[in-house]
């Protein structure tokens, strides 16, 4: 595995963009506000509202303080607006169970209003540098394509493909913690859903997707 996990972290370290929840002084509650909003939203339209976000509400505890209907309304055009009301939740619950801080575990973190499986492990992950299993969207297909050969994952997360990316997530855990946000990455610049780039692919020679000819996916 040190084969792929070099060259996708070589790639990551040379190709990341520079997203204001990944940088070094972004806040806990920074990285949550992005994982809500981008679970259905591009980063292009999340960025400028994330960061009129952050410089309204820069704490937990001051969402928290406004009525929900704020939220809602500087939500503003991301789309399935009851995200805000579940971040609203989230908040308030944070302020009144966590001293206004972001839990860092993922069975705290799971048991806050809003967040499921994939946002606690994101949250544990990118704000508190854990070593989780992170299965989004673009993890899935990576891991499909590289691991299983198929251009496609399942339509949702099942336990084999849980223990896939268990074995292949590093064992120390500020590397599993990059590996997570490399491989996203990854699945997002390059090996996207309808192009995938693989010309320029760090992981091009060990792709069983590429390596099978590209196969079309049959469900
Ligand atoms: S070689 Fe192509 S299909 Fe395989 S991981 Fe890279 S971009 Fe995706």
């Amino acid at each position: 595995m040190t084969v792929l996990h070099d060259a996708v972290l070589d790639w990551y370290d040379a190709n990341a963009r520079d997203l204001p929840w990944r940088s070094a002084t972004a806040t806990p509650w920074s990285v949550m506000v992005s994982e809500f909003m981008l679970q259905q939203t591009p980063v292009s339209r999340v960025l400028p509202v994330h960061e009129a976000w952050m410089e309204r509400w820069p704490t937990p505890a001051d969402l928290a303080a406004e009525p929900t209907g704020e939220a809602v309304r500087a939500w503003g055009r991301l789309g399935y607006p009851r995200r805000a009301l579940r971040l609203h939740a989230a908040a308030t619950a944070i302020v009144e169970q966590h001293d206004g801080e972001v839990p860092a575990t993922y069975d705290e973190l799971i048991a806050l209003p809003g967040v499921g499986d994939y946002t606690a492990a994101a949250i544990a992950t990118f704000a508190y540098g854990k070593r989780h299993v992170v299965l989004d969207t673009n993890v899935r297909r990576v891991f499909a394509r590289t691991l299983s050969g198929v251009e496609f994952p399942a339509q949702s997360v099942n336990k084999a493909e849980r223990e896939l990316a268990a074995g292949v997530l590093p064992q120390d855990e500020p590397t599993a913690a990059t590996w997570s946000v490399a491989v996203m990455e990854l699945g997002a610049l390059v090996c996207t859903a309808a192009n995938p780039s693989c010309t320029r692919c760090p992981v091009a020679d060990q792709c069983a997707w590429r390596a099978a000819g590209h196969p079309a996916y049959d469900g």
